[in-house]
């Protein structure tokens, strides 16, 4: 929904100084008293503004690293696979663990138990409940202000970075406010359609009718100093000025980047954007010949009587290199740039989203190979964030999910493989052979079409010590969003 461009509030240190220049002494005042009234008039208008906006002494980091998608499922997935059933992932060895309540409601309110990705990081964003697939607004399409735009507003560097596109649900619900996700670029804010089928408009934010524009227009405007991931597509579309969002970035003072650019080449800090594919970032693994769950295959005979005939599991898959990942930029190595841009220079701290995105679009896929190579992507990123932290101490992080996703982990062979009919799952299940020589079977099973569904349990949250003592053991998504305000924008000295 269009709301008015929101007041920028002065920064402190300008209004102490407008304060220190302004004469608001009658002329009869001796020179000490016109000092004093001086110097207390500015100490007043100092705490006010301090009550508002804290700049700390020390800089102030937050990174919040989301899985889409990367539920306890996953995290298993993943520990099972890269470090081995008794091994530590990364994330295991953070000082603090959680579990987190997804909270949704529906059009009319009333409470919903499977989230999406635009209404879970909109609760992320903002610390409020909102229904499926609106981005960072409410039921009643008002716009809700987000931790970032708080944290650009009060002079803090804010950094996207993530394995989607840049309009994906997941970084937009951070810097715009749409009635519709699938509003992602200018063509699509007055309607599209998803394999035929139409998608929500959300006319009345289209700059065509003088509204804050599609959600890559209003990322572009939000005043972001790091963009990077996917949606390129969305780039390259006209505005309604004439030129591509592209060209509107440049305007807005961006340096537009894409895969050919050296990015060690680039002296920090610079406002970065980079579009580095059409849109999802192609993900690193697959499953053998690129296969995917497969249902059981069933003799004729076994149609007839469940207790006649055989029943054969998918053969087993290897993960493997995806040969359309070739020169994809790493989640890694955009998280290096950003944190390189987002900290050098910087006195008072950022706020950086890092989002490994394909957790979830591979679940949809029924791919756990996709899945558990964006797990790895994810744990280098982490490796990145914690070293950062190591030499920046007022570093929180943070690492959650969105929402629980589709793959199960189910046992390998059946526990009633003896009983004299075939057990098998009614879903699609994919065999993977872990690399410590065991067989991981995974089952996606939430419905019959062509992409699974998400799933309603709670996700976990890890964190270090630096953003535990924000958190408890069990939170509301909101609540993660409260967290972080409190440990950034907290009054010094707390
Ligand atoms: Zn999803």
């Amino acid at each position: 929904m269009p709301q008015p461009a929101a007041q920028t509030q002065p920064h402190p240190l300008n209004s102490v100084e407008i304060a220190a220049n302004a004469d608001y002494s009658p002329r009869t005042l001796l020179p000490l008293e016109l000092v004093m009234r001086h110097i207390i008039l500015a100490f007043i208008i100092l705490s006010s503004a301090l009550a508002s906006t804290v700049v700390p002494a020390t800089p102030r980091n937050v990174i919040l690293i989301i899985g889409d998608g990367f539920d306890d499922q996953h995290v298993t997935m993943g520990r099972n696979y890269l470090s081995g059933m008794s091994g530590q992932l990364g994330l295991d060895t953070l000082a603090f663990r959680a579990s987190v309540q997804i909270e949704t409601v529906s059009d009319e309110g009333q409470p919903l138990y499977v989230a999406d990705s635009a209404n879970t990081a909109t609760s992320l964003a903002t610390g409020r409940m909102t229904n499926i697939g609106r981005i960072a607004t409410d039921i009643a399409d008002n716009d809700l202000p987000s931790i970032a735009e708080r944290a650009i507003e009060a002079g803090w560097r804010v950094g996207l970075v993530t394995t989607s596109s840049l309009t994906d649900a997941t970084p937009a619900s951070f810097l715009a406010h749409v009635s519709s996700r699938s509003c992602e670029g200018p063509k699509e804010v007055l309607g599209s359609t998803y394999y035929g089928i139409p998608q929500p408009a959300c006319l009345s934010d289209a700059r065509d009718n003088g509204g804050p524009g599609s959600i890559v227009e209003q990322l572009v405007g939000s005043g972001a100093h790091v963009l990077l991931g996917g949606g390129d597509k969305f780039m390259k579309q006209q505005t309604v000025d004439g030129i591509t969002v592209s060209q509107l970035a440049v305007n807005q003072g961006f340096r537009v980047i894409s895969r050919d650019t050296a990015f060690d080449s680039l002296a920090a800090p610079q406002r970065l954007l980079g579009a580095f594919d059409e849109e999802t970032l192609e993900v690193q693994w697959q499953g053998t010949d690129a296969r995917i769950g497969e249902p059981v295959e069933r003799s004729w005979l076994s149609h007839i009587s469940k207790y006649f005939g055989s029943v054969t599991e998918p053969s087993p898959m290897s993960c493997e290199p995806n040969p359309a990942y070739r020169n994809t930029p790493r989640l890694a190595a955009m998280t290096d740039l950003a944190l390189t841009h987002l900290a050098t220079d910087n006195e008072q701290g950022f706020f950086l989203m890092i989002e490994s995105a394909s957790i979830d679009k591979q679940s949809h896929k029924r791919n756990p190979c996709g899945s558990i190579g964006e797990i790895a992507q994810l744990e280098e990123s982490l490796a990145l964030a914690r070293s950062f932290a190591s030499n920046h101490p007022e570093t929180a992080i943070i690492v959650t999910a969105d929402h629980a996703q589709a793959a199960q982990i189910l046992p390998e062979p059946t526990l009633y493989a003896n009983y004299p009919i075939a057990i098998y799952s009614p879903g699609l299940t994919a065999r993977v052979r872990t690399p410590e020589g065991g067989m991981m079977r995974i089952n996606y099973a939430t419905n019959n079409g062509f992409s699974e569904e998400h799933t309603g349990a709670n996700v976990p949250l890890f964190a270090n010590d630096v953003a535990a003592q924000w958190l408890s053991a069990f939170m509301r998504q909101r609540d993660v969003h409260d967290a972080m305000e409190r440990f950034l924008f907290r009054p010094e000295n707390h």
